[in-house]
Parts: C-alpha cells; structure tokens; sequence
C-alpha cells in the first residue's frame, strides 16, 4: 500500500489517498479544536493516542459484529481504513446528561438517562452542527429510511459493547459522537472513536477524562486520554 495525495485536512485528521482506491490513510494529528473550530491547540502525543485508541476500540466493535472502517494500524499516528462514502450526519447515543443537552433543555448535568437518547446533526462547522431529525435527513437526500434505521441500531449496539467495556474499567460512557459511511452498498462505521468524541468520566469520582477538559480549560488533557487508554489496555 502506498500513501498517495491528500484528499482533505480536517480539523483532527488529515486523509490521504492510497493507490489501492478503496483504502484511505487517516493521520491523527496533535491539533485538538473546540467550539466549531473557535478554539485550537496542539497537545503533544494526542495524535499517537487517538490513532491507537480508535484502532483498539474500533477492533472491539468488529469482534461484537459491528461493520467499520478498519483495516490496519500502519504507524503512531497513521491508520489504513477503508474508504467509506460519509454520510454527512453525526448520530449522538446519551446515557448521562451533559453537554448540549444540558444547555439546550436546562436539565442538571449527570442525570442518568433512561431509557438513552439519540440525536442526529447535520456535519456543518458555518452552522454551528444543527440538530436535524430523519424527516430532514431523507428529505434532503443525504441518507435513505433505511440507512437511517440502520446507523440507528447500529448506534445503539455500539452503547451495549462500550457502555461495559468502560465500566468494566472503572469508566461511564455519558455520551459519543459517530458517524457512518456506505462501502459496497453497506453502511459501516466510519471516522473515530476517541476521547475526542466522546465523554468518560470516572465512575467513584465523576472526574472528566475526555476533550471536555479541553473546552472547559482544565488541563490535563492528553493525560487523561493515557489514563482511559491504560486502564482499558490500549497499548501505547
Ligand atoms: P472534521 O472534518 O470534522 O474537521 P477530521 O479532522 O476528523 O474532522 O477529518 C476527518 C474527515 O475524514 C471527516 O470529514 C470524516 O467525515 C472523514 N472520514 C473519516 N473516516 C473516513 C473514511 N473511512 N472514509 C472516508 N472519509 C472518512
Ligand atoms: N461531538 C463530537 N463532535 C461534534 C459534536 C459533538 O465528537 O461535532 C461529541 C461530543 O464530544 C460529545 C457528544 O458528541 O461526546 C455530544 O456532544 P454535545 O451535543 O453535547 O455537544 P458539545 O457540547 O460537546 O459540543
């Protein structure tokens, strides 16, 4: 496999044609960004960490029948995955309150939810991400009623997978980020799964150890993305 030109450079990751046209490289760069991109830093390591825990969880779903991009782990920071028509939709699992769901509906943040809930947004940094529903979805061609059920199940399976993996490691999964693609006529999981993307906090402390540390200016962060990933046994 030969790395070829890129292909886009995205606010986390760049992509990278290959000469097989069916795999993409995704590089996992230290560039960590908040706030649709308002708020940028560069944290030493976070690259290396987010390419290996994406692959690491990537690998689980895989095993419990989930359909994803992976493909291999070529280097630190560098992934062969394979190359997925985005749908351009970001489907939301909820356990626990927090976030957007607590600023949009004035609920108090860590009420567990029950049952989970789920939201779709449309990927769009100029419009701030709105929240869309599957009538918008369909109407404006970006994935069938099938598609849609699907990246739903498919959400929802990956909460039973990593909601135990997590707490079998001291962790709560409050809520996750994902995003799908069609390969072959399928709809697979794309993108990343890291703490970039999600939140985790501890279970006994509530303390937070994803990107939220970052939004909120708590430092600490790509130590605490070490942390998940050691206590999960993602080796670094
Ligand atoms: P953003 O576009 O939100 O700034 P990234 O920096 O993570 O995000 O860029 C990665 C881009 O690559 C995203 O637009 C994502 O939709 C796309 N992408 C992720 N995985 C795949 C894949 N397997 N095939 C094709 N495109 C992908
Ligand atoms: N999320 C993401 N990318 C986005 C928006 C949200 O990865 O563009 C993740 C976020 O990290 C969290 C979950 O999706 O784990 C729900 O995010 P929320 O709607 O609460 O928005 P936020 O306040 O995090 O912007």
């Amino acid at each position: 496999m030969q790395k070829r030109d890129e292909l886009y450079r995205g606010k986390a990751k760049t992509v990278y044609t290959t000469d097989d046209p069916q795999r993409l490289v995704l590089a996992f760069r230290n560039d960590t960004s908040a706030f649709d991109g308002e708020k940028v830093e560069q944290l030493d390591r976070k690259g290396m960490v987010n390419n290996k825990f994406n692959h690491f969880i990537m690998t689980k779903l895989e095993q419990a029948g989930i359909p994803t991009q992976l493909d291999e782990l070529l280097s630190d920071t560098e992934s062969l995955v394979k190359k997925l028509d985005m749908i351009p939709v970001e489907c939301v699992v909820r356990n626990i309150a927090a976030g957007s769901l607590v600023r949009r509906l004035g609920v108090e943040e860590g009420k567990t939810l029950n049952p989970p809930t789920f939201e779709f947004f449309l990927k769009n940094d100029a419009l701030h991400d709105p929240m869309v529903n599957e009538y918008h979805i369909q109407a404006f061609g970006w994935a069938t009623a099938e598609q849609i059920a699907t990246m739903k199940q498919l959400t929802f399976k990956v909460n039973d997978v990593l909601k135990k993996l997590f707490e079998d490691a001291g962790l709560l999964l409050v809520d996750y980020k994902l995003e799908f693609g069609v390969f072959n006529g399928d709809i697979v999981l794309g993108d990343e799964f890291t703490p970039d993307g999600c939140r985790l906090w501890d279970k006994e402390t509530r303390e937070k150890l994803d990107k939220d540390r970052f939004r909120q200016g708590l430092g600490g962060v790509v130590e605490a993305y070490e942390e998940v990933a050691k206590r999960l046994g993602v080796s670094l």
